[in-house]
């Protein structure tokens, strides 16, 4: 028998360590001309810098100064081209607020259409197709995929499955370490064609060119011309799965709340005061740095998972660990905690302050004053339907990488 690799959340910090300083090492191995090269790549050098700057471990500047100190960069060089993606979901975000959870607008075929859930088949990488079903095991085992993966993942389950993409994003951001709202569902409607010109294709040749050879799926569904491709994300019959070559994989269970043993409380009436005329930050987990610069002396740093939030969008107990870890090396004590008891219990403090973030703006807002999260592009008001156009302006006039800083 084989020794089957646990899933647990040492599989998951020993790869990517939940530290600030595992991610700035990150950022010092960035090698820019070897990712413009690679990056399609499956094995491509890829700066695996997400599940950092998802958790605000680090931010979009502090990446790119962090490579612009080794060498200088144009603005147009590939990897800021690629930071710009994460800034242009947050400016969509921004704009269209919860509006992103529906279709921007139509796709090939009507919303209707589409099958509302995800096939078990697919949950449990047994859908016969190579590509997907080894997709599906790294991301449960690692809970992070390459780009080129979640492409080819989300646009089987799209076009050739005929799945809404909301059912593909909801189930994709629960499983990753980055699953980031803005970046996952944004791309599930780029690739679903609601939110880009067209849909996103691929077939069994293309990938064979950036994927090692257990991933290749010749003589599959995915084997086809572009142009039967097309007919069917347009119409046409959905495939259903082949014959399954793998043994299904147990999807990792999601939870709301961390695991009891790490140590995360419900606060009670003492908290209400202990914090009575006190000065607060609350660390969360979309912002898990320290705040910089360091607070003064006496004020007191809460680790804080908001309920509503949590009860919204569950986590595996593998990315619980991991946001875990490093917010309690930030912070005296976490909290689970609703909204209405929160502000209940900090009604007493003297100032209490925190970073902002989408995902928990709604809610975090009622209770502390947000620190705007820093941005690495110059902000473009006017609302901008492609990435191109948000681009133009964002780096207008711009030549030097190191004018963004
Ligand atoms: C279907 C789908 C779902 C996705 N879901 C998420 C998600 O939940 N969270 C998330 O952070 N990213 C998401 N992405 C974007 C992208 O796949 C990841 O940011 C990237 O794979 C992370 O690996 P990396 O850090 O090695 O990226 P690198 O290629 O090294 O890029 C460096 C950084 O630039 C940003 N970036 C690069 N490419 C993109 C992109 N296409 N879109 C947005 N930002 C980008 C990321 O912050 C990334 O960490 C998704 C993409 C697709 C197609």
């Amino acid at each position: 028998m084989t020794a089957q690799l646990p899933l647990s959340a040492l599989t998951w910090a020993d790869t990517l360590p939940p530290t600030r300083s595992a991610a700035l090492a990150r950022i010092a191995r960035v090698r820019p001309a070897a990712y413009a090269r690679t990056r399609n790549h499956l094995e491509g050098a890829v700066t695996g810098l997400s599940p950092y700057l998802t958790h605000g471990l680090v931010t979009l500047r502090e990446v790119l100064a962090g490579v612009l100190e080794r060498e200088p960069l144009a603005v147009q060089h590939k990897l800021v081209f690629e930071l710009g993606w994460r800034e242009f979901f947050r400016h969509t975000w921004a704009h269209e607020d919860e509006r992103i959870l529906h279709s921007l607008h139509a796709g090939p075929r009507p919303d209707a259409a589409y099958a509302p859930t995800l096939p078990a088949d697919i949950r449990h990488g047994r859908t016969g197709v190579p590509v997907i079903d080894q997709a599906v095991r790294t991301l449960y085992a690692t809970g992070t995929l390459h780009n080129h993966a979640r492409m080819w993942l989300a646009s089987y389950v799209v076009h050739l499955r005929h799945v809404h993409w909301r059912a593909g994003a909801e189930w994709l951001v629960a499983h990753l370490l980055d699953g980031d709202v803005g970046s996952n569902h944004l791309s599930w409607q780029w690739v679903a064609g609601t939110g880009s010109h067209k849909p996103y294709l691929f077939n069994a040749d293309n990938m064979a060119r950036y994927a090692p050879p257990h991933w290749h799926s010749a003589g599959t569904v995915i084997d086809q011309s572009y142009e039967a491709l097309d007919r069917t994300a347009h119409g046409g019959a959905p495939v259903g799965p082949g014959p399954a070559a793998a043994e299904a994989v147990p999807e990792p269970p999601l939870r709301a709340a961390a695991p009891a043993d790490l140590g995360v409380i419900k606060p009670d009436a003492s908290a209400a005061e202990r914090l009575q005329g006190r000065e607060v930050w609350l660390v969360h987990p979309w912002a898990l740095r320290a705040p910089l610069p360091a607070l003064p002396e006496g004020v007191l740093c809460i680790g804080l998972y908001l309920s509503e939030h949590h009860a919204a969008w569950p986590w595996p107990e593998a990315r619980w660990r991991w946001v875990d870890t490093a917010m309690a090396a930030v912070t005296s004590e976490r909290w689970h905690v609703d909204t209405a008891s929160l502000a209940a219990i900090l009604s007493g403090a003297a100032r209490v302050r925190s970073v902002d973030d989408p995902h928990l703006a709604y809610w975090l807002n009622r209770v502390a004053r947000l620190d705007v999260a820093p941005t690495l592009f110059p902000p473009v008001e006017r609302r901008c339907t492609s990435f191109s156009q948000w681009w133009t302006l964002a780096t207008r006039g711009l030549h030097r990488a190191e004018e963004l800083l």
